[in-house]
C-alpha cells in the first residue's frame, strides 16, 4: 500500500493535499508542528482509517516508512516567517536534510514546495525557471528566500549524490479556503477587512503585482508533478493572470459588497514589485494549467471566511 508523508499537512496547502491523497486511496501521514497549521484544517480527517497525524518538528529527525514525501513544512506568510527568522532558516535547511535523509533511507520520492520568492524582486518578467533571481541576502525576507534556495540546492545534491528522486515546484501566490485569516497575506487581509467593514490596507501605492492561483489548481499541479517519471524540475506552478493590489482590492470589494475604504500603509522592505509565472514548462511537461478564475476562487474563499466568522461569533 502506498504511504505518503505530508510535512506541513495541517497548514493551508498541506490540508488540501491530504484531502486529495485520501480521495486517491493513499495512506497519508501528516507531520506538523502546528506553528502556522491548525487542527481545524484536518479535523474532518481525524479517525479516517488511512489518515494519521503526528505532532513533530522536521528540524528533528523522524523515522517512518513511506514511498512518497511532499515537503511543505515552512511558514509561508511574511508575518509568520519573520516572527522567528532563525527557526524559518532551520526548517528549510536542517529540516530539509532530515526529509532528504528519510527519503534516502526509504528510497522515497520527494516533492519539495519551493517558491517564487527564490526569484526575489525579479528583474526578468514574467519569471522563467532559468532566471537566477534577485534576492537581498540580508533583508527581512532572506530567512525565507535564502532558506528555500538552500533547500533546492539540498534536493539537487541528494539527487546527484544519492539518487533520491526529487520533484521541485516553485509555487506562486496561492489562495483559497483554510488560509489562516490572521496570517497577514494580502487575500486573507483584504477579505477579512471587507467582511468586517474595516479599511482595506494597501501597502505602498498598490501598483505592485501578484498572480493568484486557486488552491485546487495548485494541488492538481503537485499531483501531476509527483507522477512524472522524468522531470525533476524546477517547474513554476501558478496562475499567469497578473493583478495589481489595487485591482485585487476592487475585486474583493465587489465580491463582499462592502463599503470599506482603501487606506495606504508603508510598503514593507524588499517587497517584490511584480510577480508573474511563466508556466510554459508546466503546460508542456505536466499538461497543467490553472482552471479557476480569480472571480470564482474569491467567491469560494469569501464564503469560507464568512462561515468561519459565523462559527466564531456563535
Ligand atoms: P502554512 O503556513 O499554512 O503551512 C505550513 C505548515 O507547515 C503549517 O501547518 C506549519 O505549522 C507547518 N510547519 C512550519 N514549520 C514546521 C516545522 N519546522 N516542522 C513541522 N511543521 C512545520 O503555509 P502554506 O501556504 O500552506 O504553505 C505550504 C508550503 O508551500 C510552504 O513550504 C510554503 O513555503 C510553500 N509556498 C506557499 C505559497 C502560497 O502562496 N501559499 C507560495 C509559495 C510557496
Ligand atoms: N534522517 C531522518 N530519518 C531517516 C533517516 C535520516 O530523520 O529515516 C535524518 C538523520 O538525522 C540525518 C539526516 O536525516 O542526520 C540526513 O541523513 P543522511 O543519511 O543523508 O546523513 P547522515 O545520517 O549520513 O548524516
Ligand atoms: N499587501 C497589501 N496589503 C496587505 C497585505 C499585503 O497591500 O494587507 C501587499 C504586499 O505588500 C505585497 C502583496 O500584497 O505587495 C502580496 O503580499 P503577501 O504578503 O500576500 O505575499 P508576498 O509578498 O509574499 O507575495
Amino acid at each position: 500500500m502506498n504511504s505518503v508523508l505530508v510535512t506541513g499537512g495541517a497548514g493551508f496547502l498541506g490540508s488540501h493535499l491530504c484531502d486529495r491523497l485520501i480521495e486517491q486511496g493513499k495512506n497519508v501521514i501528516c507531520v506538523d508542528n502546528f506553528f502556522t497549521g491548525n487542527k481545524r484544517n484536518i479535523a474532518h480527517l481525524i479517525g479516517h482509517p488511512r489518515f494519521e497525524v503526528i505532532r513533530h518538528d522536521i528540524v528533528h529527525p523522524i523515522y517512518l516508512e513511506v514511498n512518497e514525501i511532499y515537503n511543505l513544512a515552512c511558514p509561508a506568510s511574511p508575518v509568520a516567517y519573520q516572527y522567528n527568522p532563525i527557526k524559518t532558516i532551520k526548517t528549510s535547511t536542517v529540516g530539509m536534510v532530515n526529509v532528504l535523509g528519510l527519503a534516502k533511507r526509504c528510497r522515497a520520492k520527494v516533492l519539495h514546495a519551493s517558491t517564487s520568492e527564490v526569484y526575489g524582486d525579479p528583474t526578468v518578467h514574467p519569471q522563467v525557471e532559468e532566471y537566477w533571481g534577485n534576492v537581498n541576502p540580508l533583508g527581512p525576507r532572506s530567512c525565507y528566500d535564502e532558506g528555500k534556495r538552500i533547500a533546492e540546492s539540498l534536493c539537487v545534491n541528494y539527487h546527484h549524490a544519492h539518487k533520491v528522486p526529487i520533484r521541485l515546484v516553485r509555487i506562486f501566490n496561492t489562495y483559497g479556503p483554510r488560509m489562516d485569516p490572521n496570517d497577514g497575506r494580502v487575500i486573507s487581509n483584504f477579505i477579512n477587512q471587507a467582511l468586517r467593514g474595516e479599511p482595506i490596507t494597501i501597502y505602498g501605492d498598490g501598483q505592485q503585482t501578484r498572480s493568484f492561483c486557486y488552491v485546487d489548481d495548485l494541488i492538481s499541479g503537485f499531483l501531476k508533478m509527483m507522477e512524472q517519471e522524468e522531470t525533476t524540475g524546477p517547474v513554476n506552478l501558478g496562475n499567469p493572470v497578473e493583478n495589481t493590489m489595487l485591482e485585487l482590492a476592487e475585486a474583493v470589494l465587489e465580491h463582499v459588497d462592502s463599503s470599506s475604504e482603501l487606506i495606504h500603509e508603508p510598503l514593507p522592505q524588499d517587497d517584490p514589485k511584480q510577480r508573474c509565472p511563466d508556466i510554459t514548462k508546466a503546460k508542456s511537461f505536466l499538461k497543467w494549467e490553472p482552471q479557476v478564475s480569480l472571480k470564482e476562487g474569491l467567491g469560494k474563499t469569501v464564503e469560507y471566511y464568512r462561515q468561519l466568522m459565523d462559527q466564531e461569533s456563535a
